[in-house]
């Protein structure tokens, strides 16, 4: 019996946690502590600590499938590749769309951008970025010069107060999480924001159970507060930032006085008034946010808004403090550092510049899609469902957007509109079956590679097994595309270093990276040369933005899209729970997790449960405007009267069915954390 120790990174959260794969005769059997992982010391959430349990699950995709006659049939990579070029050749540039995906390494991003813009010539590249942080990128970006989390992991721990907002940390990025309650056990001050009294918020030192949707109201209000008692940082504002006189016009209105934001927020005004002077008098104050905050049609606003109370009160440039934006899922950072966004390649270099554009089209040595703004995943499912024609094939690597984008019942009818679609992933998952060709792809413990961590750290990934069957690693498959679409030369890769190091070369945020470099610690970027330390504090001396100085936005506050009235009385709010992730394709497949959490639930007050005489785990039936599921109540006072919670992750009770696709206007996010539903007691037959 051969035995090894493969250490790697996790394949779940964006906390980029390091454990070691267990491998036996050749086959991953476990994970054990990898105690010097930089991020997380040996320790991992219950996810982590059973993610090889999926790897070698049985229904793994083994062979290449083509659809006939409604049926899939096995086939083999040259069938399946003759098919996919015939395919991909029929069709002109702006009919095809490629979703990338933040499941996969850089490396394998960098490539499906690359075969979108330099094969098929298409500008229509995005992926599940759109649908978790689209409004950091944008919002921080815009205020920052840079869309990411400002601070590192590590640092959380020496912030003097932390405010988080929109986040459950302890669940859904729990060694972030086990930072928090490192700083707490120091004496540092936890304000946790949400109306749901999660985990996180039950570590609070102050509680503020405030209405999903208004965080811009409760954000003016801390501004004003902070303002009128003289407690804002005047160094930092007048050295750093800009425009203070424009965000006073508006956070100081009467719209925004503590007893305004309390009656709006549903919150006590002395809460509100005790968070400002514990955020604005420590000496660093950290600023933790997630979904909560990105997933409204006022994402970029909230994002917006966070920066400016960090700005107001110097929490910038300095350990501790920070906006620091949990990224999702384990390579989401890095699916957008590798230009898979419809306006971006690699680095956050645009499109639309023309320098840019002839930059790519030297370094890849073809022509490429012209230099326009593609659509978003977003605006795919939206041109797929309502102007049948206009997009006709797509490319889809490890997304499932059956499951996880809102209004399902829109999203099947625009994936049924498509001509041909080539779904690649490891399981074949809702999204596949609706596929043409499925490819069969490789997971996190197959091949090498690296991920970007929400902190901006890059790591390695290490090969600790074969993928089964004819699986391939997804870098692979992409260059055997590329080349039986005749770009044989754009895609003569022979490992993930090859790539990286092209990545390296095209990105100057990662410029100075090599695989050697990265090690066991890995690298913050930026990180442009080969002599750079890296970078886990952003803006320490100087913003990102053109002249340097941090833009503060007046930011009015706006209700969500859809509110509660008489037909649909309640507020519908959606999220992960601790023991499954995103579409449950991997946990759901994870014995030890499903265990745990076997079906989905909604989360009810007794209040309204009473009111309308529903019991604890009874069926109930939850209805919005574009359709209903039935799913057990979980009545429960962790939850704000007049809103309901449900997690996304199960598709026999899917909650996407309910959600709302109404869009943020910049970052086209859509508001899943808002929406109106009714729930009824399902009539007995
Ligand atoms: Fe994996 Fe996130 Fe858990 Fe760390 S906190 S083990 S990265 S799921």
């Amino acid at each position: 019996m051969e035995m090894k120790y493969v250490p790697t990174t996790c394949p779940y959260c964006g906390t980029g946690c390091g454990f070691n794969l267990v491998v036996k005769d050749g086959k991953v059997v476990d994970t054990a502590p990898w105690h010097r992982a930089p991020v997380n010391q040996g320790k991992t959430c219950a996810k982590g600590n059973y993610a090889a349990e999926f790897v070698n699950s049985p229904d793994r995709l083994t062979t290449p499938l083509i659809k006939k006659d409604g049926t899939f049939v096995e086939a083999s990579w040259d069938e399946a590749y003759a098919l996919i070029v015939s395919k991909f050749k029929a069709y002109k540039p702006e009919e095809m769309a490629c979703l990338a995906s933040a499941r996969v390494s850089n490396e394998e991003n960098y490539l499906l951008q690359k075969f979108a813009r330099a094969v098929l010539k298409t500008p229509h590249v995005d992926h599940c970025a759109r649908l978790c942080h689209a409004s950091t990128v944008a919002g921080l970006a815009a205020v920052f010069g840079s869309g990411a989390m400002t601070n590192s992991i590590e640092d959380i721990s020496e912030a003097k107060c932390i405010f988080v907002i929109g986040s459950n940390t302890f669940e859904q990025h729990p060694l972030i999480g086990r930072r928090i309650m490192m700083a707490r056990l120091n004496g540092v001050k936890v304000i946790v924001a949400d109306p749901r009294f999660t985990p996180t918020a039950k570590q609070a030192d102050l509680y503020l159970p405030f209405f999903s949707g208004t965080d811009v109201a409760l954000l003016n209000g801390l501004m004003q507060h902070i303002i009128k008692n003289g407690w804002e940082d005047k160094e930092f504002i007048a050295k750093r930032t800009k425009d203070f006189d424009k965000l006073k016009e508006v956070v100081m209105k009467d719209t925004y006085s503590l007893e305004n934001v309390a009656k709006v927020t549903g919150l006590p005004a002395a809460d509100i008034a005790t968070a400002a002077e514990w955020i604005a008098k420590a000496e660093s104050s950290a600023l933790l946010y997630s979904m909560g905050i990105t997933q409204h049609t006022v994402g970029v606003d909230n994002v917006k808004s966070t920066a400016n109370l960090q700005m107001i009160t110097g929490n910038l440039g300095k350990r501790g403090a920070g906006v620091c934006a949990l990224r999702g899922q384990n390579n989401v950072q890095g699916a957008c550092d590798m230009g898979c966004l419809p306006n971006v390649y690699s680095g956050y270099q645009q499109v639309a510049n023309s320098d840019l554009h002839k930059k790519m089209t030297e370094a890849w040595g073809c022509d490429i899609a012209e230099g326009k703004v593609g659509y978003t995943v977003t605006k795919m499912i939206n041109v797929l469902a309502d102007e049948p024609g206009t997009l006709k094939c797509m490319y889809v690597m490890g997304e499932n957007p059956m499951i996880s984008d809102p209004d399902l019942h829109h999203v099947e009818k625009g994936l049924k509109n498509l001509e041909f679609m080539v779904v690649q992933d490891i399981f074949l998952t809702e999204t596949a079956e609706l596929a043409d060709v499925v490819l069969p792809g490789s997971c996190y413990a197959e091949r090498d590679g690296t991920q970007t961590n929400t902190e901006r750290r890059v790591q390695l990934w290490r090969k600790a097994q074969d993928a089964p069957g004819q699986a391939k690693p997804d870098w692979q498959i992409i260059c055997e595309l590329g080349a039986a679409m005749g770009y044989e030369k754009q895609f003569a890769f022979k490992s993930p270093e090859e790539i990286f190091n092209e990545v390296a070369k095209v990105t100057p945020s990662y410029g100075g990276m090599t695989y050697a470099r990265l090690g066991a610690e890995g690298l913050h970027w930026p990180c442009p040369t080969a002599e750079h330390p890296g970078t886990p504090v952003l803006h320490k001396e100087k913003f990102g933005t053109p002249d340097g100085l941090g833009i503060l936005t007046p930011i009015e506050w706006k209700q969500p899209a859809e509110v509660p009235d008489a037909e649909y009385p309640l507020l519908l709010t959606t999220g992960r729970c601790m023991w499954h992730w995103h579409t449950g394709t991997m946990t759901r497949r994870s014995e030890s997790l499903e265990r745990e959490e076997p079906t989905g639930w909604v989360e009810m007050n007794p209040e309204d449960a009473k009111a309308l005489g529903i019991k604890d785990k009874e069926m109930i039936r939850a209805i919005s405007r574009r359709g209903e599921i039935n799913i057990g109540a979980r009545v429960t006072k962790d939850i704000k009267k007049g809103v309901v919670f449900m997690p996304f992750h199960f598709k026999e009770c899917a909650a996407n069915i309910l959600t709302n696709n109404a869009l943020d206007p910049i970052a086209s996010i859509p508001e899943y954390k808002a929406c109106s539903v009714r729930i009824e007691k399902i009539p007995e037959v």
